[in-house]
């Protein structure tokens, strides 16, 4: 409680979320997650998301899916992929309460992230959802820069020991309210910490 209060977080009711390195394990630089085999959710994901509904806060992912532009999975294979992802996280107690993907080539769209288009589908559709009850939690400089044009506070999800950061990670660091090593770390240090032992 008192941790969250001192990130300013005590008051936040709508968790955005990324996908792939928050959720499931990123695939390496321009590869995609193409199928449910290669959808891997990272430790402690579905307690954290379990927690997060607990709480009574919204938990949204916003994901951008360049891959289907690709043609490299069609938005059937993807909604297959999320409802496979929604089976595993009930078998925990756990529910995202939406999912926007943006399936557009870069430059195409109003909403493939840094752009603010699927923030935008889900403040239509949760209209108690306003900047300032509301944190973007990502692994990319694009989430991080997407949350901070609409003014709401990021956090960055950095496994530092994945690999080397590169200057995108090292600018999103800069930019980011607070880094974090996984979304179990937000969840259960900083938004819900009276969870706690
Ligand atoms: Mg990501
Ligand atoms: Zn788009």
């Amino acid at each position: 409680m008192l941790r969250a209060e001192a990130n300013g977080l005590a008051n936040i009711t709508f968790v955005f979320l990324d996908r792939d390195g928050v959720i499931n394990r990123k695939p390496p630089a321009g590869q995609y997650v193409t199928c449910w085999q290669e959808f891997e959710l990272l430790p402690g994901v579905e307690e954290a998301i379990a927690t997060l509904n607990r709480s009574g806060r919204k938990a949204i992912v916003l994901t951008n899916q360049r891959g289907v532009a690709l043609g490299l999975y069609s938005l059937e294979e993807l909604a297959g992929m999320h409802e496979r992802l929604a089976e595993k996280l009930a078998a925990h107690g756990a529910h995202l309460d939406a999912i926007y993907a943006c399936p557009h080539d870069a430059g195409q769209c109003n909403c493939r992230k840094p752009l603010t288009g699927l923030f935008e589908q889900a403040f239509r559709d949760f209209p108690a959802a306003q900047a300032g009850n509301s944190v973007m939690v990502g692994d990319s400089l694009r989430d991080i820069e997407a949350g901070r044009r609409l003014g709401m506070r990021t956090v960055l999800v950095d496994d530092a020991g994945a690999a080397p950061a590169s200057d995108e990670v090292q600018l999103a660091r800069s930019l980011a309210q607070l880094t974090v090593a996984s979304l179990a770390e937000f969840v259960h240090r900083h938004i819900c910490p009276e969870r706690l032992p």
